[in-house]
């Protein structure tokens, strides 16, 4: 495979979010990371994201810019009809093309103001139909602002919604459709395989995968990308002469991370555990029954996210109070008051409990300290002790965890999720 610097051959893009809200915090520029998204997975380069206030000459001067930086500029809110809303005419501007008003539009705003009984379009609304002249109209289902695509001399310039339901539906399949065919032959998608991990470091983690690639990875390229409950690895092929060769060099590298790195991998389409977990438990044949503490319900909250847990989960006891781990799950109180809640003879306990009770051939039991407060010096906030068992057969880990509160319960979750998903992958 020879490589090719690849930005020149493929088409590039830019994409310029626009709005006071986006530069103030209050709103998170997901329209941003959707359409980079989309727009890479197409096979276009995304090369400059932009975003700029209400404000028509910082809207004239981003689509500028993004214009001199991209073929492919996408422009994301300011089309709708408030006074705030200056996109549409800023454009125009900058292109010195007229405003036109598009009769379709026009009867369709006025359809829908009808059908919801309202006598007249509202003050600013008929101004969604104004369009810059020889523009291409795509229609939005759920709204009056239109996406526009403006083709200025070898450039593309699109229009979309700002409201991210809105933005998603014009640009796929309407404005989608329009690119594909503009650009089609140039196009070339970036190939991906996502490697998850759990239950290691991602110093460690990558310390391990780059020992087991060496130099010796084509045009292989990696990303580690970790999350609150553990670290995915993101292999990518940007340039490629035949899908075959990046193929085969992207099998070799999972070859060779599935190699090295074992019990701390998994495999769900949906990259959560929990899935991994439903999947082997479905395929053993076992129910699951889980004992929490620390975690306060969140382990049976993460497998019941899965659609179809019901063939697999039976159910879980929140056991908080050691009341409720001797009365309910049948902790000997000689053992807590010996051992203390947060050990390895309790967590047993409480997985060996919840899955006697509960008659099913798995079990978890997790406890721990989650912080901040209640830290002991030998028990320090994030210690953890967590057990899982399988048809009798028990097995505890402890751990401290790092991070806050939150963090230490997602990371007790999934690492006695990890567990269990180890023990049955060894029988
Ligand atoms: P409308 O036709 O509804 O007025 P618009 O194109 O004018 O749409 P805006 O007014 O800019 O869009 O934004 C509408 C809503 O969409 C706002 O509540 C805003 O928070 C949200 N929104 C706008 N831009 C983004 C973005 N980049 N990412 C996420 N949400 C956004
Ligand atoms: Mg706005």
């Amino acid at each position: 495979l020879t490589e090719r610097s690849a930005e020149g051959e493929y088409p590039s893009a830019a994409i310029v979010s626009v709005g006071d809200e986006l530069l103030l915090g209050h709103t998170v520029n997901t329209n941003g990371s959707w359409l980079a998204g989309r727009l890479s997975g197409l096979g276009l380069h995304v090369v400059h994201q932009i975003t700029t206030r209400d404000h028509p000459s910082e809207i004239r001067d981003g689509v500028s810019r993004a214009l001199d930086l991209a073929e492919n500029v996408f422009v994301t809110g300011g089309l709708g009809p408030t006074p705030d809303d200056l996109t549409r005419d800023a454009v125009a501007e900058l292109l010195g093309l007229p405003l036109e008003t598009d009769s379709h539009l026009l009867e369709r705003i006025r359809d829908r103001s009808r059908s919801l009984a309202v006598a007249k379009p509202p003050p600013g609304v008929e101004r969604m139909a104004l369009v810059p002249s020889g523009a291409t109209v795509i229609a939005n289902p759920h709204g009056a602002a239109p996406g526009l695509l403006v083709e200025t001399g070898s450039k593309l310039l699109a229009l979309l919604p700002g409201i991210p339901r809105e933005m998603r539906d014009v640009f796929a399949p309407g404005m989608e459709a329009f690119l594909l065919k503009r650009l089609s032959g140039r196009l070339q998608p970036v190939l991906h395989r996502m490697v998850h991990t759990a239950g290691i470091p991602e110093s460690r983690l990558a310390e391990r995968i780059e020992e087991a690639l060496g130099s010796d990875r084509g045009p292989v390229s990696l990303a580690y990308l970790p999350h609150a409950g553990g670290v995915r690895v993101r292999l990518s092929v940007r340039a490629w002469d035949t899908k075959k060769d990046a193929d085969a060099w992207l099998d070799r590298a999972e070859a060779r991370l599935a190699a090295v790195l074992g019990p701390y991998r998994y495999e769900a389409r949906s990259g959560h555990l929990a899935e991994a977990v439903g999947e082997a438990l479905r395929a053993s044949g076992r129910m699951l029954a889980v004992a929490e503490s620390c975690t306060g319900g969140l382990i049976s909250k993460l497998i019941t996210d899965q659609a179809g847990s019901s063939a697999y989960f039976l159910g879980g006891v929140v056991a908080y109070a050691n009341s409720v781990k001797v009365g309910v799950l049948g902790v000997p109180e000689s053992v807590l008051d010996e051992k203390g809640a947060v050990s390895e003879e309790v967590a047993l306990a409480m997985a060996r409990g919840v899955s006697d009770r509960f008659g099913s051939g798995a079990g978890i039991g997790v406890t721990g300290v989650a912080g901040p407060t209640g830290g002991t010096e030998d028990k320090p906030a994030g210690t953890v002790w967590y057990a899982a068992v399988l048809d009798g057969v028990a097995r505890a880990r402890r751990a401290r965890f790092p991070g806050d509160r939150e963090a230490v319960r997602t990371r007790a979750g999934w690492a006695a999720m990890l567990l269990l998903l180890q023990m049955l992958e060894e029988t």
